[in-house]
């Protein structure tokens, strides 16, 4: 039986209602997010229209800046400094890729930590550890979102990550350690992937090389979550998980695009409503 697809577009529309919900709740003062980037990146553009219209749709003012090309780290620092000043900016977001010569953790440091709605500052990366956090990193969180829709249990499952990025590979394995399940992050020095990933109930692939997974290292009836974006050959946007024979063997699968992808701006929009005091 082919995999069950797990549609982010639908997970992130009920969020985007709850989150509506949540947004009235706190009253009519302006919730704004600001999104900064230094030149204007293609790449980014898509991201930046994605994450507008949904703080749109949930009644979040997104606050546009591209700063020019040739701003340099401290420039960039001195703007975030003022947006922490600013009562009305809830959220402050930073685009990237940024240019050589910024660094993004100096960056990520400047956010105050309350207004850091990319769970990126170490105050929040660290605070992971504790708990799940108030602001967690929004890919994290969305693949944990996606696994929670299955409706799994978790205690005990074998979980394995593939990569162990600061913003998506760390942070997903704590939070479902969290929820007890038994976490084994996979990097450039495993030595057998395969190894891992067969005995995997749950699958997470976060590295950013299509094709790296394919179904016959897949365990039968997994779930799998691929939060990987490549452009394929034939220049589509692409997973790190081989849809085609994935699908034929896991129980779950997302697609990408439109899975974890939707779920991370749902994740935006929620830890910048969390940022301005809403329960949600
Ligand atoms: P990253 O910082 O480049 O991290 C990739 C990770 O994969 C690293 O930990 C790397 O290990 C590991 N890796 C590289 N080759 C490997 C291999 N052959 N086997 C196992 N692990 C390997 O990337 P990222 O920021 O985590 O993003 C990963 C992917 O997710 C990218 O395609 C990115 O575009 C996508 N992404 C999607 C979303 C979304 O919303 N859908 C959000 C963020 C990222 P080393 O560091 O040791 O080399």
């Amino acid at each position: 039986m082919p995999a069950q697809l797990l549609d982010g577009k639908l997970l992130a529309e009920r969020i985007r209602q709850e989150l509506r919900t949540a947004r009235t709740a706190l009253g009519k003062a302006p919730i704004r997010l600001v999104s900064l980037e230094v030149g204007q990146n293609p790449a980014a553009a898509v991201y930046v229209r994605n994450q507008t219209r949904a703080a749109t749709e949930v009644g979040i003012e997104m606050e546009v800046t591209n700063l020019p090309i040739g701003t340099n780290e401290a420039e960039l620092v001195a703007t975030i400094g003022s947006l922490n000043g600013r009562p009305e900016v809830a959220g402050i977001l930073v685009q990237r890729p940024l240019p050589p010569g910024i660094d993004p953790r100096v960056v990520q440091s400047a956010i105050d930590p309350h207004k850091d709605v990319e769970g990126m500052h170490p105050t929040n990366m660290g605070s992971i550890l504790y708990r799940e956090p108030l602001l967690p990193p929004c890919t994290a969180a969305a693949a944990q979102q996606l696994i929670l829709a299955t409706g799994l249990d978790l205690r005990g499952a074998e979980t394995v990550v593939v990569g162990h990025s600061e913003i998506v590979g760390k942070p997903i394995a704590i939070l479902l350690l969290h929820r007890l399940s038994t976490v084994t992050v996979c990097h450039v020095g495993t030595k057998h992937l395969a190894d891992h990933t067969r005995r995997a109930d749950i699958l997470v692939v976060a590295v950013g090389k299509a094709g790296l997974v394919h179904g016959d290292i897949v365990k039968p009836g997994a779930c799998v979550i691929d939060v990987g974006i490549n452009q394929g050959a034939d220049g589509r946007i692409v997973g790190d998980v081989d849809f085609a024979s994935a699908s034929a063997v896991a129980g779950y699968l997302t697609p990408v695009p439109g899975g974890v992808g939707p779920v991370t701006v749902a994740m935006l929009m929620r830890n910048t409503l969390r940022a301005a005091g809403a329960r949600v």
